[in-house]
């Protein structure tokens, strides 16, 4: 701005993103997003409405917000009463930038309740168009689960309010359709389909928002100075996903065997989920090599190995740490003594976490980080298993030839869905490994069926009458290449791998494990 010494204010028109998820090649993740519907809702994440001049980041912000008294906003953003200020008008106070967009707003017709787990006040907000969902409905469910987390944490204090903010979309051509939710320090922003059946609505706020609540743990307390002065223009990342994305993991699955809402059997089959999952990634890649450089290739492609192996990193770290303390210390009990040193203020030197980690522990410790961690070193998680008495097994069962209990070995390519592909990172079945089938090649031609989506369902209906002697040809494109496969139908089975306990576990391996699970 060549005249910007004379500039009295400026003045601009933003679309909101919602309306082009389907347009552009590269939408926004809907709970990232905005909406801009007249009278029904604004959904406002900040960064899409407010910028940032060089150089003032760390300034205060006033922002004032005019909406039809009709709609009512919800937010963890500080509120203040202006004197002069007109009906429907309302404004907020930020310290800094980055409380701007960390507090988004969510405005629409009163659906909301608020409800107290010790000394938070939690607020549960809903944008449901046809009004199929009150927020008071959802209040229970939420509620119980929030209180079972906040037992979980204990002395490890976090936020004093928090906001959860629930979009459910209709799915028309101009709304959302990234399902999922953003955590942010002190709310969520959660958007689902609003035809989903109640019961799956709450299992899906269940699962989402007690990982997003985790977060007030790290990096809302425990972070680098990377998060606290982020630079958005040249984003420089911390070597610590597996913290701020594994531990919160593996909390929101730990706590439910603690708390026990859960059993052990449930607990078991989610970690040898998140084992199988995370083998679909490359698991001889340095994690904080990974997390330093996820914003590029060919560590982008493993981010979602966050999740899987970044919670199973946690899950070997906290079995070490119980056997090294004679069940004592823990994940949770570190992310306490981490919690007392470092705050909402006062970021961590990003080097330097694991050797404070290390000296705040046992040497074993940084042999673990540096094999497993800095290292790339695939985590034996069987030896870890056995030291609380546990092991996987593995056996053979008789399956079907596309479908893995629910879950089809087939998928539609999204862009396009007569593109129909074998899904990667999936332990194909008998089947398709005899065939000699990868994940990720493209099934063009099936016993000469042209295959697109229509087809491919005519297909599978069909193969539940296939005999095992039935001749298959199966045209596949892979890198670029078409290659035909055949081979005979056979009997399809798959490989079930279980965690379950060994068989005469000793009691210091059962002791470990009441620390582990219980304590
Ligand atoms: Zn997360």
């Amino acid at each position: 701005l060549t005249t910007a010494q004379s500039i009295d204010k400026i003045s601009y028109l933003v679309n909101d993103t919602f309306d082009t998820e389907t347009e552009v090649e590269d939408p926004i993740f809907s709970p990232a997003g905005t909406n801009i519907l007249k009278n029904e809702n604004f959904l406002l994440n900040l960064h899409g409405f407010v910028g940032y001049f060089q150089g003032l980041k760390e300034v205060p912000y006033e922002l004032t917000i005019k909406a039809p008294a009709s709609l009512q906003p919800s937010t963890s953003l500080k509120e203040t009463i202006k004197g002069e200020s007109k009906q429907g008008e309302k404004t907020y106070l930020a310290d800094r930038y980055f409380e701007v967009i960390d507090n988004p707003i969510l405005y629409a017709k009163p659906n909301s309740v608020t409800f107290q787990i010790k000394d938070i006040s939690v607020t549960l907000s809903v944008y449901s168009p046809n009004g199929t969902l009150k927020a008071k409905d959802l209040q229970p469910k939420m509620e119980a689960m929030m209180q079972a987390q906040k037992n979980f944490l204990g002395e490890i204090d976090g936020t004093k309010q928090y906001t959860i903010l629930l979009y459910l979309s209709q799915l028309s051509n101009t709304d959302a359709t990234g399902f999922g939710a953003l955590e942010h320090h002190t709310s969520t922003v959660v958007v689902l389909p609003e035809q989903l059946p109640k019961e799956s609505l709450e299992e899906s706020m269940v699962d989402v928002v007690s990982h997003e609540f985790f977060h007030i743990v790290t990096p809302l307390s425990v972070h680098s100075r990377e998060i606290q002065y982020f630079d958005f223009n040249a984003p420089k990342m911390s070597m610590h996903l597996w913290m701020y994305e594994g531990t919160t993991e593996y909390f929101a699955n730990l706590f439910q065997i603690q708390q026990g809402l859960i059993d052990e059997s449930a607990f078991y089959e989610r970690i040898m989920d998140k084992i199988s999952n995370s083998m679909g990634y490359d698991d001889t890649m340095s994690f904080t090599t990974m997390s330093k450089n996820i914003l590029e290739a060919p560590y982008k492609e493993n981010y979602i190995n966050v999740y899987e192996k970044g919670a199973l990193i946690n899950m070997s770290l906290d079995i070490l740490l119980r056997e090294l303390s004679k069940g004592e210390k823990s994940v949770r009990w570190l992310m306490k003594e981490l919690s007392n040193r470092y705050d909402v203020n006062t970021p961590f030197n990003d080097p330097d976490l694991l050797d404070e980690i290390v000296a705040m522990t046992y040497p074993e410790v940084s042999d673990f980080f540096n094999r497993h961690l800095l290292g790339n070193e695939p985590i034996p998680y069987d030896k870890y298993l056995e030291k609380v008495g546990l092991e996987i097994t593995s056996s053979e069962q008789p399956g079907s030839y596309f479908f893995l209990g629910q879950m089809p070995y087939v998928d539609a390519n999204p862009a396009n869905l007569d593109i129909i592909f074998i899904r990667k990172g999936v332990a194909l079945n008998s089947f398709f490994q005899e065939l000699g089938a990868e994940g990720g090649d493209i099934i063009k031609n099936i016993n000469g069926t042209d295959i697109d989506l229509e087809s491919m369902r005519g297909i599978i209906g069909q193969s539940f009458g296939w005999d095992a002697d039935k001749d298959i040809t199966m045209n596949i494109e892979r890198d670029g290449e078409i290659i035909e496969l055949t081979g005979k139908a056979g009997t399809p089975t798959y490989n079930e791998r279980k965690i379950v306990s060994v068989e005469a576990p000793s009691e210091a391996a059962l002791a470990l494990r009441e620390a582990w699970l219980k304590n």
